[in-house]
């Protein structure tokens, strides 16, 4: 991992009056996240984050409207042609191969890694304290150095925007902390655009700094994390955070 020397490389991303349906189900996008920040996405379940990240990503596309990225007109290319990686809330490793594999996947879908790339998987498995485990099959893992792994990997990968649904859900709150403090380290250095979902206020506010609000397939309301939290958001945000999410 060229730490440090890359600079702040993030692109902006945007949904251009994007909708999507499922059948009767209709969200409509347009909202632009900001270049090398973190934006937090919040909003209530069912409200359309995993969909809206999925259309940055390329599993879902548009039925009308466009996806940019760093100005570039994405909304047709496959998945693996978009400069953006992905971490999800579950299920992200392949069953039959150790960590150090799923993580060398993010270098190369062939495994076909080069001696550099070996540096960097192991930098990775380090800094994601992961170092000792290389071997492992993921069911010999704890669900929340699965999701270590699935960071690692997403390290490796090392794409300008990094999308994150719900990734440390399932961890106790000093484990996330830890996970937090790292993707915001690893932001620090590398400026990666980081679009962020997640349910939890106070890691919003920990990482992000602005928030796009989501309700009922749309944007709600969006903004800098400091006017949210200070009561200066929406009254459907202050209402969402003041039930505890
Ligand atoms: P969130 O991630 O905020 O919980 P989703 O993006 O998963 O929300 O879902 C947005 C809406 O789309 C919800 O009404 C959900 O029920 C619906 N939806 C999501 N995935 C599917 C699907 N595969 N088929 C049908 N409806 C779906
Ligand atoms: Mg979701």
């Amino acid at each position: 991992m060229s730490d440090g020397a890359m600079g702040r490389r993030g692109v902006p991303v945007r949904l251009d009056k994007v909708s999507f349906s499922y059948g009767e189900v209709q969200l409509a996008f347009d909202v632009q996240f900001a270049a090398a920040e973190i934006t937090a996405i919040m909003g209530p379940s069912g409200s359309g984050k995993s969909t809206l990240l999925n259309l940055v990503a390329g599993f879902e596309t548009p039925g009308s409207g466009h996806v940019l990225i760093g100005g570039a007109d994405v909304s047709a290319a496959p998945p693996a042609a978009r400069p953006v990686s992905m971490v999800f809330q579950e299920n992200n490793l392949f069953a039959h191969l150790c960590v150090e594999q799923n993580v060398g996947l993010g270098r190369s879908p062939s495994l076909r890694l080069t001696e550099a790339d070996r540096a960097d998987i192991a930098g990775a498995l380090a800094r994601t304290g992961l170092a000792g485990k290389e071997k492992r099959l993921p069911r010999e893992l704890s669900g929340g150095e699965r999701q270590r792994v699935a960071l690692a990997r997403v390290l490796v990968r090392d794409r300008p925007v990094l999308l994150l649904d719900e990734p440390f859900a399932s961890l106790g709150p000093a484990l996330r902390d830890d996970m937090l403090d790292l993707v915001a380290a690893v932001h620090a250095e590398r400026g990666m655009t980081v679009l962020f979902v997640t349910h939890q206020p106070e890691d919003a506010r920990r990482i992000g700094r602005n928030v796009v609000f989501l309700d009922n397939g749309t944007v709600a309301a969006s903004g800098t994390a400091d006017d949210f939290f200070a009561g200066a958001g929406p009254e459907a945000f202050r209402r969402y955070i003041g039930a505890g999410a």
